[in-house]
């Protein structure tokens, strides 16, 4: 699925996402490594145009992860290994789950730019309603519920001013205040937006697989010597 843009290889084409670390991991890590600049993630995703060098793109990750504060003996272990494998997977998702299930960085390629079919398209559009019905419903009966001066408890229906709660729990009867009903219905919508993202993923990679469209790099550096 494309997204916008595909600028050629530049910087600003590259994206990424990180996995932070829980703060207490970090902590200990701000104490064994207090003299230098701490960076949070343990694991990130880069992506780069398949037009740029892989020299480039190791020089390119290397400048970011000095600004982010890594010293150059931890980006050496970072990049241990590395190996741009010529493996082209069918969507982004399927290269990210072959990329988590190696220990170790790694790349490999994803395609781009195949048209979606239409099961595609119309599976996109019933995600992003079921989302958007997801967030309304959450925002009504979970999140605004503590907003209030006074609650009432969905479980022992007390009301109880706002300042005695410590959400989202029933001071009165120990309960969730927001009742049994109300986080199964929120649990249950949850679920239809994944079953409804796992159809959509194994539709792409049965569609995608037809085609051969553009490439990307996707590669996947992990932290886990220097984690502590
Ligand atoms: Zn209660």
């Amino acid at each position: 699925m494309k997204k916008g843009k595909e600028t050629s290889g530049t910087k600003a084409d590259r994206t990424m996402i990180t996995r932070k670390r829980g703060r207490r991991r970090s902590e200990q890590k701000l104490l064994s490594l207090s003299q230098s600049k701490v960076s949070h993630w343990e694991e990130k995703l880069w992506e780069y145009d398949i037009t740029m060098p892989t020299s480039r793109i190791r020089d390119e990750m290397t400048k970011e992860m000095l600004r982010e504060g890594f010293t150059k003996s931890e980006i050496n272990r970072i990049f241990k290994g590395i190996f741009f494998k010529e493996k082209v997977f069918n969507t982004k998702t399927q290269a990210v789950e072959f990329l988590r299930s190696l220990g170790k960085t790694y790349a490999v390629k994803y395609k781009i730019g195949i048209k979606p079919s239409a099961k595609m398209e119309s599976l996109k559009k019933k995600i992003a309603m079921k989302e958007e019905k997801l967030k309304a419903y959450e925002e009504v009966h979970l999140s605004r519920k503590f907003e209030t001066e006074f609650v009432v408890c969905a479980s022992c229906r007390s009301r109880i001013s706002r300042k005695y709660i410590k959400p989202p729990l029933c001071p009165v009867c120990g309960e969730d205040m927001r009742g049994e009903a109300v986080l199964k219905k929120a649990e249950a919508l949850r679920q239809s937006v994944q079953a409804l993202k796992v159809s959509y993923e194994r539709e792409a990679r049965r569609h995608n697989s037809k085609f051969t469209g553009g490439e990307r790099w996707i590669i996947r550096t992990i932290t886990p010597e220097i984690s502590g």
